[in-house]
């Protein structure tokens, strides 16, 4: 029988915590609740948990800072919970490492929807590394290796969010071609934009950028194909994998 995937929800409103921790029982989960910030970390990090669910404003520790201390040891997908439009801009505009987010109030079916679309691709991800050694990609100074998910840029290993590894694999596995913001959301994010918000898959491509290019502003690897998208440009190999 296949185990039922953990979800934690980290929430100080109690009603709001008591609906989504049903809803998602009812859905096939099992769930668990933090009331606080600390709690919710302490948890997140036992590592039997396939999905944490984080609110912003929490007694103790705020949910950015959470979210921070989560991804210095897992990748557990995290989705922000935001109550206001501020929250989401500061989501956008941080780099917590968080995979997704939604804003209150939002409706259960759209909840569920991501929250799905999440697991589905950390589970697979991690069932793909269990089937192959595969050999590395190599582009310019960068090397991404789908085993061990990890990119490095000059042998350095560059510290990446779920999603930003997501897109750095899909955009260097169909190197020059470019593709819309619309189509990447789909792919990368396992969502319509019913559900997305096309901004999320900019504010993941300036991220990335700070981490690969020399100069952000002038990227030279993830570059943006005038009124089409993004693509990865396709440079030659310039140093093998150690
Ligand atoms: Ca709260």
């Amino acid at each position: 029988m296949q185990e039922k995937k953990r979800i934690l929800v980290v929430e100080d409103e109690k009603n709001i915590a008591a609906v989504l921790a049903y809803n998602i029982r009812k859905e096939g989960y099992e769930c668990e609740i933090a009331y606080d910030g600390e709690t919710g970390l302490e948890k997140a990090l036992e590592g039997s948990f396939d999905l944490v669910l984080l609110d912003i404003m929490l007694p103790k520790m705020n949910g950015f800072e959470v979210c921070e201390k989560i991804r210095y040891r897992s990748e557990v997908p995290i989705i922000f919970v935001t109550a206001r439009e501020e929250e989401k801009d500061r989501i956008l505009g941080l780099e917590t490492g968080a995979d997704d987010y939604i804003t209150k109030p939002f409706s259960f079916k759209e909840l569920m929807a991501r929250v799905k679309a999440n697991i589905r691709r950390s589970s697979g991800e991690i069932a793909k590394a269990v089937e192959v050694e595969e050999a590395p990609i190599c582009v310019g100074d960068l090397v991404i290796d789908k085993t061990r998910f990890s990119v490095k840029k000059n042998g350095e290993e560059v510290e990446l969010s779920r999603k930003d590894y997501d897109l750095i694999l899909f955009l260097a596995e169909n190197l020059g071609k470019a593709y819309s913001r619309e189509d990447l959301l789909q792919r990368i994010w396992g969502y319509d934009n019913y559900y997305g918000d096309i901004r999320t898959v900019d504010v993941t491509v300036s991220r990335i950028r700070k981490k690969i290019e020399v100069d952000p502003g002038q990227p030279e690897y993830l570059l943006t194909r005038r009124g089409i998208g993004y693509y990865l440009n396709d440079i030659p190999p310039v140093r093998e994998e150690n």
